[in-house]
């Protein structure tokens, strides 16, 4: 894959102050940032679970707390796809017809450009606008996207590999 761990570096680069939900066998864990504990849950601690209205923020409910993740919090794609269906207030099909509205990214290789950005590395998608041609464009994007790994020697894989909950675009290529 292009290396979780590295993904794992970048990711945390670009948004070290966000809090990573994981997924664990029978519910999930959040952590917040500052070095602060995971905190663990289970679904079958919790009562409901649903979108906000604009479908960018999750709430759950366990006891009388109501608990918000956000988009941006690492991890957040992945939950939304692993609630389990007896949530019938979740809009499953939202979930699916989102993940199914996602195309492939040229620069990194997974699925996740919604609209003109990739959700997984930010980068906006070539169009007509951009001077250089879309080769160029991805090459020069790749050698900003991995230039850490490069500096560190770290290889770089040739094969995308799904992470976060996306899939990855098995026609990826590596310009540089
Ligand atoms: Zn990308």
């Amino acid at each position: 894959m292009i290396g979780s761990l590295m993904r794992n570096i970048f990711y945390k680069k670009l948004t070290s102050e966000l809090t990573e939900i994981k997924l664990t066998e029978s519910g999930f864990s959040i952590k917040e940032p500052f070095g602060a504990k995971p905190k663990l849950f289970n679904w079958k601690e919790i009562n409901s679970v649903q979108f906000s209205e604009n479908r960018d923020e999750v709430y759950f409910e366990k006891a009388d707390k109501k608990i918000s993740l956000k988009n941006n919090n690492i991890g957040w794609y992945e939950f939304i796809q692993n609630v389990p269906t007896r949530f019938k207030e979740f809009d499953f099909e939202y979930v699916s017809k989102f993940m199914n509205s996602l195309k492939a990214c040229a620069v990194c290789g997974i699925v996740a450009v919604r609209e003109n950005e990739c959700i997984v590395c930010e980068t906006i998608t070539w169009n007509n606008e951009v001077i250089e041609n879309e080769i160029e464009y991805i090459k020069s994007k790749q050698s900003e996207l991995y230039s850490e790994l490069i500096k560190s020697g770290t290889e770089i894989k040739k094969v995308a590999e799904p992470e976060h909950g996306f899939k990855a675009d098995k026609n990826w290529k590596l310009y540089i």
